[in-house]
């Protein structure tokens, strides 16, 4: 029988966000120390197999940045190039959910079909998503191109588990957004879990905190389960956390911008 083939996964970091606190981000349980600064790091994923990359989230703009005035360091787009990867000759490119870090960057991938959750464009094209608490977090034009992409036949709808290669998949987990979904990575470590906001930062799923944004905290919980069972590596790597960089070696070169994970 030939060897199955085992993953490699690197994230890409394309900027920061250095003005949030620890209130933004976790609820008030124990006493939580909700002014201190923390901050949030965003990263795009690559999961590499000889002859293909495929991305997990594309991330936001410098265009969209003009309004939400984070510490943007590129587009996602082009920071994949320290990794040598063509943004045009990607096959699928995961789209963990719609919220705005996440799905802004689609237009490089030209090629690619993008993987989502139907629950999740459901959800941001129904009653709800125009809600001031949910709205916030998309930006509008996003959803419409994601809608347009569908029609153009290159959005891959999901409901629930989808294989998108050999060893690569995808799980509704819910919770943060209800078509929130994580992706599961055969590696020569075992499973690992690319949690994306199922778990933004390690300290929610390794001190079961469900994070302050939420449709759910019940799924959220479920989707901390879920994925603490499926890792069969140990791993499961959060979202957004600025210890990834510390966690993970970097890639030679790339100090500061992209770690290999697995
Ligand atoms: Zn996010």
């Amino acid at each position: 029988m030939p060897e199955p083939t085992a993953h490699e996964i690197y994230g890409v970091k394309f900027g920061q966000n250095l003005r949030g606190v620890r209130g933004h981000y976790f609820l008030g349980a124990d006493g939580d120390p909700h002014d201190e600064q923390m901050r949030l790091d965003y990263y795009v994923w690559v999961i590499r197999s000889p002859g293909q990359d495929i991305v997990l989230d594309v991330g936001f703009t410098a265009e969209t940045n003009k309004r939400r005035q984070r510490d943007h360091w590129e587009n996602p787009s082009q920071a994949l190039a320290r990794l040598g990867v063509d943004p045009a000759s990607v096959p699928y490119v995961i789209i963990s959910h719609l919220h705005y870090d996440h799905c802004g960057d689609v237009e490089p991938f030209t090629s690619a079909r993008f993987v989502l959750q139907e629950e999740e464009m459901a959800f941001w094209t129904g009653r709800f998503g125009p809600r001031a608490e949910f709205a916030r977090n998309i930006e509008l034009p996003d959803i419409r191109r994601m809608l347009e992409l569908n029609y153009e036949g290159r959005v891959q709808m999901v409901d629930g588990l989808w294989e998108v290669v050999d060893g690569v998949w995808v799980q509704k987990v819910g919770g943060h957004t209800p078509g929130m979904q994580a992706t599961f990575v055969r590696t020569r470590k075992g499973i690992v879990v690319l949690a994306s906001d199922s778990s933004h930062f390690f300290e929610n799923i390794e001190q079961d905190k469900p994070f302050a944004v939420h449709t759910s905290i019940v799924d959220m919980y479920r989707g901390f389960d879920a994925m603490n069972a499926a890792a069969t590596s140990g791993i499961v790597i959060a979202g957004h956390d600025p210890l990834i960089g510390e966690r993970f070696p970097a890639v030679p070169g790339q100090e500061g911008h992209v770690v290999r994970v697995a």
